[in-house]
């Protein structure tokens, strides 16, 4: 028996990159995945059916609350609950690094929107179903940049760390129901878009190994073992709480 048999997981921004890596692993472990995003998810849907998965796909803006509602809906009907929540969809991977004073108010805007706000809209419209079964995991991704005070990208920054404190208090409100709130803050890690984004080489990838105390580039596969144990019972007592998974680069 895998470890999330008969639990149902909706993984935000699941198209591709970190998250698709997310779905397929809570897919392996028994779970019921809806493969959510604003793009095609039928890549990674097709990845999980045919290693012998269950994956619904889901076209979703996670910035809009009615279009939340409806990705709640469509999962509660297809699988019958909700009870693994992985907020990992933002405006991430495209950005241009940049000096703050360079930031448009409607950047700025953008990324608040998917990147803070989105994580709040999909908390809150699952929580009820979480609430009903008297259990949830809800595991939101910041980023190690929160920590380092990353420079270059001051809205996204400042949008991870708004999650690191969202969790904590989201904790805290939810602890008598069931639900854990819990983050994974990434490190740089090896992502499509983080390849193939030039303008990130020189300054960000270039060198960042130096800093981790195991020295080599950080694959998305690297963040499943922590995935899996937020998203099990075996974090049952762990709430509130942000493990920074890279390479023992940020120590906390
Ligand atoms: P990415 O930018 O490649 O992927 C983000 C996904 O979110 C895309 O599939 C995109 O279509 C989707 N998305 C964007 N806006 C959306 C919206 N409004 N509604 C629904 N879906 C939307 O990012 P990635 O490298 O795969 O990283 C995944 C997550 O991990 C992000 O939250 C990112 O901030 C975080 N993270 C990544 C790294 C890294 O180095 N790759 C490091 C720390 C944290």
């Amino acid at each position: 028996m895998a470890r999330l048999d008969g639990k149902v997981a909706i993984v935000t921004g699941a198209a591709q990159g970190i998250g698709a890596s997310y779905a397929k692993a809570l897919a392996k472990e028994g779970a019921s995945v809806c493969v959510a995003d604003i793009d095609d998810p039928a890549g990674t849907v097709a990845a999980i059916n045919a290693a012998g998965g269950q994956a619904l796909g889901v076209n979703v803006d996670v910035s809009s609350a009615a279009s939340v509602r409806q990705m709640i809906d469509k999962t509660v009907a297809a699988f019958g609950g909700v009870h693994i929540l992985v907020n990992n969809a933002a405006v991430f991977g495209k950005l241009a690094l940049k000096p703050f004073e360079e930031i448009s108010s409607d950047e700025w805007d953008k990324v608040m929107a998917v990147n803070i706000r989105g994580v709040f809209e999909c908390c809150k419209a699952a929580t009820p179903q979480m609430r009903a079964q008297k259990y949830g995991k809800i595991v939101n991704i910041a980023s190690g940049t929160v920590y380092k005070g990353t420079p270059m990208l001051l809205h996204y920054v400042t949008s991870k760390g708004a999650i690191v404190a969202l969790t904590r208090a989201m904790a805290r409100e939810l602890g008598g129901a069931g639900i854990g709130v819990n983050c994974i803050a990434p490190g740089l890690t090896m992502s499509d878009n983080v390849k193939s984004n030039t303008d990130w080489a020189e300054p960000l990838i270039n060198g960042i190994n130096a800093s981790r105390a195991i020295k080599r580039d950080q694959q998305p596969d690297d963040l499943l073992g922590t995935l899996i144990f937020l998203s099990s019972p075996d974090s049952d007592f762990l709430t509130g709480q942000t493990i920074v998974v890279d390479g023992g680069s940020v120590m906390h």
